[in-house]
């Protein structure tokens, strides 16, 4: 009999708190392959991996949470400016 996903894999939470370095499933390390670019749409970003170990494919999911400056224009565009 199959054992379903759910039940031998780990949470969520659990595999970010590992930075998605082990597999959720067989929780192995380092035999993780990619098997998709990563694709982003409004909702997040997401990535297809496979593990070379237990051969199970899930979805990384990422998501926004941040971002940095790169480069502010000398000169703002009028409307910005407070006068
Ligand atoms: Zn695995």
């Amino acid at each position: 009999m199959a054992i379903s996903w759910k039940e031998n894999a780990m949470d969520g939470e659990t595999y970010t708190d590992k930075q998605g370095l082990i597999c959720p499933y067989c929780r192995c390390g380092g035999n993780l392959k990619t098997t998709s670019e990563i694709t982003a749409d409004e909702s997040g970003a997401y990535q297809d991996v496979r593990c070379g170990d237990c051969g199970c494919e899930y979805r990384d999911i990422y998501l926004l949470v941040d971002y940095e400056e790169l480069y502010i224009p000398e000169t703002l565009p009028k409307e910005n400016k407070n006068e």
